[in-house]
């Protein structure tokens, strides 16, 4: 595959080459259909099975009984933004938010567009550099649940343990999940848009305990109702049938790779060999948060000048990794990570960083 970059995009990002190739040579005839999956019918069988497996799959890789209904749903982790308060924040509730940045700030402004948001911890004091220890938490104990965003995309943090709580625990895993090993299960809801570690875009990962679900809004328009889509497996109408065949195909291999354990290994090794590059050069690539609230995902670093960080991304992409370029509102280099991202894809770049601050 001589043309093919490493490809380190904040997501849409890489997908493992193997799910592209099934995905190449399944595209014209999908499995002696005679056509592609995107030309079939949702309600037919060869969809109803790639529905069920990817159901099964997000069982079993993330330790799920079937008291989870699992759902793909569409409008990407921002729907979820607003439809967990519309369904969950009825009759004056409050939803608990741990501020941790960008897609935090979006959650709690959609919430107190429909009814009230409490900030349990207000990240922006610290610049989000810091991701707050359980001590810092303010969580109060009326509250309808308590929201985490797992790792903030942008700045380049990330929670290492799950916040404590008697609040149902939800949780927008949009950019790290299925990257390592967590008790899944503490989490009554959590959501992910699919096109950083499960796939293509398009769908959103949303899986649900029962007792939760049963609490749904019937008041909303059926398909904001949680319950419409739960019940009827994510086909009330037609699903982003392509993007779940693609997700389902991740998660496959994901349960080769060995699962979030198999995965967490080679993502640890990746991690280590950017953030140790940074560490030994110090002076040169500057870290820009807090070591202990470092992202295993999303690695974020400023280079003595913004020329320079400019030259770094140029000359980064002429020899074949691309997507480096931090986000616009922070500027500076951000390498992402993501499961599908291979080993040799860090180590190289890893060694590329080294060799351009020796010549710069
Ligand atoms: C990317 C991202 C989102 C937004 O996802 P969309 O699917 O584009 O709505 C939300 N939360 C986090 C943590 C993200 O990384």
């Amino acid at each position: 595959m001589a043309n093919r970059v490493f490809n380190f995009n904040p997501g849409p990002s890489t997908l493992p080459l193997e799910v592209l190739k099934i995905v190449q040579e399944e595209l014209l005839d999908y499995r002696g259909t005679g056509m592609s999956i995107i030309e079939s019918s949702h309600r037919s069988p060869e969809y109803d099975e790639i529905n069920e497996t990817a159901i099964t799959l997000v069982r079993e890789i993330f330790g799920l009984n079937d008291n989870y209904h699992v759902m793909f749903l569409t409008g990407g982790a921002s729907q979820q933004f607003f439809q967990i308060p519309m369904n969950f924040l009825v009759g004056g509730k409050t939803g608990a938010y741990i501020d941790t940045g960008t897609w935090s700030n979006k959650a709690i402004k959609e919430a107190n567009i429909v009814a009230k948001a409490y900030v349990a911890f207000d990240g922006k004091a610290v610049e989000y550099k810091h991701i707050p220890t359980q001590d810092e938490l303010d969580i109060p104990a009326d509250a309808a649940y308590l929201h985490v965003t797992t790792n903030n995309t942008i700045k380049g943090t990330q929670f290492h343990y799950i916040p404590e709580t008697n609040l149902p625990l939800i949780a927008d895993v949009s950019s790290d999940i299925a990257s390592r090993r967590l008790d899944y299960t503490k989490f009554i809801m959590f959501y992910a848009g699919s096109q950083k570690n499960l796939g293509p875009s398009g769908v959103t990962l949303v899986v649900m305990r029962d007792d939760l679900l049963q609490k749904s809004n019937e008041e909303l328009p059926t398909l904001l109702n949680y319950k419409t889509q739960a019940e009827k497996k994510s086909l009330y109408n037609t699903p982003p049938s392509f993007s779940i065949y693609v997700v389902k195909l991740v998660l496959e291999w994901i349960k080769k790779q060995g699962g979030l354990h198999g995965i967490e290994k080679i993502n640890e090794k990746k991690k280590d060999l950017i953030y140790g590059v940074i560490d030994n050069n110090s002076d040169y690539f500057k870290g820009t948060v807090e070591k202990e609230s470092r992202s295993w995902m999303n690695l974020t670093m400023r280079l003595p000048s913004e020329e320079l960080e400019k030259k770094f991304i140029s000359d980064a992409k002429a020899v074949g990794f691309v997507g480096l370029k931090g986000h616009r509102s922070v500027g500076g280099v951000r390498v992402s990570l993501y499961n599908a991202l291979p080993l040799e894809g860090a180590e190289k770049l890893a060694q590329f960083m080294e060799d351009f601050k020796k010549k710069n």
